[in-house]
């Protein structure tokens, strides 16, 4: 028999403590798209779109595509947005439902909306209300972002949730191939069961990169258990996403097994423990400027990691924390990439080769530092498309491999090369910055707006790497955010007594 497999995609990780909200705009710039706009958009692109696709059509099966919504981290997101989605989702559905053998679904696992804080545990509720209501009981599998934060909700209303392993996420649509062939497993052989494990941690970004513990050994022990227990589809080790001010913040485990619901409780509190064992990893120092100019050597590029402004953790991308101290300092050889669709106006008004006077960055909001003065040459003017040098970019995860920056402008005087973007875009890909003339490897100093993301496209050719504790609302210092909603969670190491 030939499956007939619905698919649709609503991807969104949400910083809940930024001022900004998320319209529908922000996805149609990146990604809405209806029935088979779907396949046409996605084949090839890298991502787990793309790899639930390519697997589909491998194995021959009839794909329904309903709905594909996609947005790059940011505020809290429109009610509109997901009504948006469950009106074209339910319509395709409605159409299709009596043909179905399978659900596939590609999530991020963290989207936020100011009345619906659980968004994709919702979405799945009512997706298995619909189908029971229909008398069709039919397996609902969904590939998620290791930043996702699980809530019972979508544990219960799904039939099996696989994550990625990665981060930075260079498996995704890897992550997306897996959870297929699992579907498929599932397809020939029901009869499994997913158990849920909340931990009461939050962790900064900077604290789940999976080359560190406490995600490595973490990641390694659910393998390990995984490998030793064939009635184990999957064990999912889910690092949440710290900037999300809701009740199911944090870390968290999920198992999807044929064995007993109480043995992969066991599995998943063993993993708990080991987490625990691991935990003074998780909240890494950081630097302040200061003491990082005082270290450095003649050893260049130093990278100069700008956690706080981690574009790919929501914020603005127009923080200028490090920018403007590390410039009054006199440095010079500085590359920097900031989102100020204002200043790229500017410089095209003025032309190439022309010395303008920018007041750059800082615009968006009042947390991200000062707005900078900088008087310099534009070196170049592009349209700001840009194909990833690595397919299997962190980036791919969320943008597929073709990259739209907007319009963009290359500044620079005797101290730094600037690069400006009309749509933020995060660093995890050096095709950003080759594509505009910059050359990585010639700069002194970089600031990167990232967190863990960056590391495989920016380490091999640093010199040198630090954290700078800059303002930001992506701090790794959760303290200092106004959380409200997380109850009892955990937000940092217990003071040392
Ligand atoms: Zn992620």
């Amino acid at each position: 028999m030939v499956p007939t497999v619905f698919v649709a995609g609503l991807f969104h990780e949400t910083h809940t403590f930024l001022n900004e909200r998320t319209g529908l705009d922000s996805f149609r710039k990146m990604a809405l798209f209806h029935g088979q706009e779907i396949i046409a958009n996605n084949n090839g692109s890298g991502s787990p779109m793309d790899g639930f696709l390519s697997f589909a059509r491998e194995r021959h099966w009839h794909v329904i595509p309903g709905i594909q919504m996609a947005a790059m981290p940011s505020g809290m997101v429109e009610e509109e947005v997901l009504n948006y989605f469950r009106e074209h989702f339910f319509a395709a559905l409605e159409k299709s439902w009596a043909s179905l053998n399978a659900v596939y679904l590609v999530l991020h696992g963290a989207m936020v909306c100011e009345n619906t804080h659980d968004v994709e545990g919702r979405v799945l509720q009512e997706l298995q209300q619909f189908l029971s209501s229909r008398g069709k009981h039919i397996p609902v599998v969904a590939v998620l972002d290791l930043h996702a934060n699980i809530s019972p909700l979508m544990v219960e209303n799904s039939t099996c949730l696989y994550a990625y392993r990665k981060n930075p996420h260079t498996d995704a649509r890897e992550a997306a191939i897996r959870a297929a062939m699992l579907l498929e497993k599932i397809m020939m052989k029901p009869g499994v069961q997913q158990v849920f494990h909340a931990t009461p941690y939050i962790i900064p970004p900077t604290g789940l990169g999976t080359d560190a513990d406490p995600m490595k050994a973490v990641l390694h022990k659910a393998a390990t258990i995984e490998a030793a227990n064939p009635e184990i589809l999957c064990i999912n080790v889910l690092g949440g996403f710290a900037y999300a001010d809701i009740e199911d913040c944090g870390f968290s485990f999920t198992c999807c097994t044929r064995g007993s619901a109480e043995q992969a409780e066991a599995w998943l509190a063993e993993l708990e423990l080991e987490l625990t064992k691991y935990l003074y990893a998780a909240y890494p120092e950081e630097n302040t400027l200061d003491e990082v100019l005082a270290l450095t050597g003649q050893q260049t590029p130093v990278l100069l990691i700008e956690a706080s402004d981690n574009i790919g953790g929501g914020t603005p991308g127009d923080g200028t924390g490090i920018l403007l101290p590390l410039l009054a300092a006199g440095k010079k050889g500085v590359v920097a990439v900031l989102n100020d669709a204002a200043a790229v106006q500017e410089c095209f008004n003025a032309g190439t080769g022309r010395n303008v006077l920018l007041r750059i960055g800082a615009k968006t909001d009042s947390f991200h530092g000062e707005p900078v003065e900088f008087e310099g040459t534009v070196q170049n003017l592009t349209d700001g498309r840009f194909e990833l040098e690595n397919k299997n970019s962190h980036l791919a995860s969320i943008t597929g491999t073709h990259v739209n920056m907007g319009p963009c402008a290359v500044v620079s005087n005797k101290q730094a090369t600037i690069l400006l973007t009309t749509h933020k875009t995060p660093p995890m890909d050096l095709g950003q910055l080759r594509s505009q003339g910059i050359v990585p490897e010639a700069a002194h100093y970089i600031i990167v707006k990232a967190a863990v993301s960056h590391k495989q496209a920016y380490d091999p050719v640093a010199a040198a790497s630090f954290y700078i504790d800059s303002p930001g609302l992506c701090t790794s210092n959760l303290a200092r955010l106004p959380y409200r909603h997380i109850g009892h969670k955990i937000i940092g190491l217990p003071a040392k007594g």
